[in-house]
């Protein structure tokens, strides 16, 4: 796949803006990286359609072709639709006892997964946790979870033969209240494939613990199906969260994708492997990159995109120090502050500004400011923005109605202009030594 990819981008090199074509050209390699990668033919389409109308007309990063740039768009767009709301690794386990849900299909990891946040919420957060098994089908199943807790020194409720599902789960409750536990963990039976009597067993379950969580388990290896069983069970039970395992085998994990676009629903956490501690919390960006399987070009295209703003703010810089400080730098400086995190992050990193920094803050600036001050810039003609000392109290006027702002506004905007200036001389003018001079080194 990489090398058909690589002969693509060999052939569009041209700089400048993305153009139609680029982008059609380059998407669709990137469906087939998102096939290959098992996510579902809706969610490819719907996906890359969203990713087409976002890219086209986007600029090129010097130093990249527009197929790169393209996969970046796309690593970016598939990171915002992985990423859900909240931390996914934080379970809602305030209000001792609190119960946790565990659903899903039979083998896709349930009773692992389930003995595994056990241990961390042990481990981690220092928890009491009480871990019942409901599968009925299968004894086996109950002394899985007995042989595990063991294991990792975590409690299960005592095996009684005979008892429904529903009330393993209201004994669990009971038995969690009484011996003090902050969490109990209900693992549920599973089937091969969702029926009704499976959903109406989890459903009646629900309805006795009420769970503060209800994770679903799925296998990340499987694409399509995954899907369709995450739909049923948020459909008939409402989950909170999913759990994608076996992502230490060699699926891509598409599933992920699919199961967020269609579901809306959080991925939480990824299982690694069968150990107990072979589970992490979900991180968009891993999943992205392993999705579109094209790491690499990401972080070239990562590269150039710094490398070109380090370059621009030295160019600037330079400027600065020969006191060609014009309101057009003023303005290429406001909008790179906005990028770069506001004006107190920019100018904390410039030598010699911390000071001018705090005095920002105290002014109460922000970005909402920087943009006005742009605005106002934006109204001026070519010739004031070079020199505004040239600036006459009508044109005032008019410049800052043009913004929609005041002409005290517009005054501010020049006095910092000038402090700045003068600020950038006197650096300048420190010489060789200065300290400017040494920071750009
Ligand atoms: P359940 O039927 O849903 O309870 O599934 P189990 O928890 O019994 O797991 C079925 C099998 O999958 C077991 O052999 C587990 O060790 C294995 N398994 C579970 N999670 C993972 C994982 O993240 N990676 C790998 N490689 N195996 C897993
Ligand atoms: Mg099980």
């Amino acid at each position: 796949l990489s090398e058909r990819l690589s002969g693509v981008f060999d052939r569009l090199t041209k700089q400048g803006a993305l153009s139609d074509e680029d982008v059609k050209t380059a998407l669709r390699e990137v469906r087939v990286a998102l096939l290959e990668a098992d996510v579902s033919l809706p969610v490819a389409r719907d996906f890359i359609k969203k990713v087409q109308d976002q890219a086209t007309g986007q600029a090129v990063t010097k130093s990249v072709t527009p197929g790169q740039q393209v996969v970046k768009i796309v690593h970016d767009a598939l990171i915002d639709v992985l990423t859900g709301e909240g931390d996914p690794g934080k379970l809602k386990i305030d209000n001792p006892p609190a119960p946790i849900l565990m659903v899903g299909l039979q083998g896709s990891g349930k009773t692992t997964t389930t003995a595994k946040l056990a241990k961390r919420m042990k481990d981690r957060e220092g928890k009491r946790v009480l871990m019942a098994s409901l599968d009925t089908n299968r004894p086996a199943a109950m002394e899985q979870l007995a042989i595990l807790g063991n294991q990792i020194g975590v409690d299960t409720l005592p095996i009684v033969k005979g008892e429904t599902p529903v009330q393993i789960a209201k004994r669990a409750k009971t038995q969690a209240s009484l011996g003090g536990y902050d969490v109990y963990m209900l693992d549920t039976a599973g089937r091969l494939h969702i029926d009704a009597e499976l959903i109406q067993q989890a459903a009646e379950v629900r309805d006795v613990a009420n769970p503060r969580e209800t994770l679903l388990v799925v296998d990340g290896l499987t694409g399509q199906d995954a899907v369709n069983v995450a739909t049923e069970f948020d459909d008939k039970i409402g989950v909170t969260g999913v759990v994608l395992t076996r992502m230490d085998g060699d699926g891509r994990g598409g599933a992920a994708l699919s199961m967020r676009a269609v579901t809306g629903k959080p991925i939480r956490f990824v299982g690694l492997g069968e150990k107990m501690d072979a589970i992490e919390t979900f991180e968009p960006d891993r999943i992205a990159g392993r999705i579109l399987g094209m790491g690499d070009i990401v972080s070239l295209v990562e590269k150039a995109q710094e490398t070109i703003e380090a370059e621009q703010a030295e160019k600037m810089m330079k400027r600065m120090m020969k006191g060609q400080f014009n309101m057009n730098d003023l303005k290429m400086q406001l909008e790179q502050m906005i990028q770069m995190g506001g004006m107190q992050g920019m100018m904390g990193m410039m030598p010699g500004m911390k000071k001018m920094a705090k005095q920002v803050e105290d002014a109460g600036f922000d970005d909402k400011i920087l943009k006005q001050q742009i605005a106002l810039v934006q109204s001026m003609t070519k010739k004031e923005r070079a020199n505004p000392q040239i600036l006459q109290a009508s044109r005032k006027k008019r410049i800052a109605a043009g913004a929609g702002m005041q002409v005290s506004d517009l005054n501010k905007l020049l006095k910092m202009h000038r402090q700045m200036g003068d600020m950038m001389k006197k650096m300048g003018k420190m010489g060789k030594g200065g300290m400017l001079k040494q920071a750009m080194k």
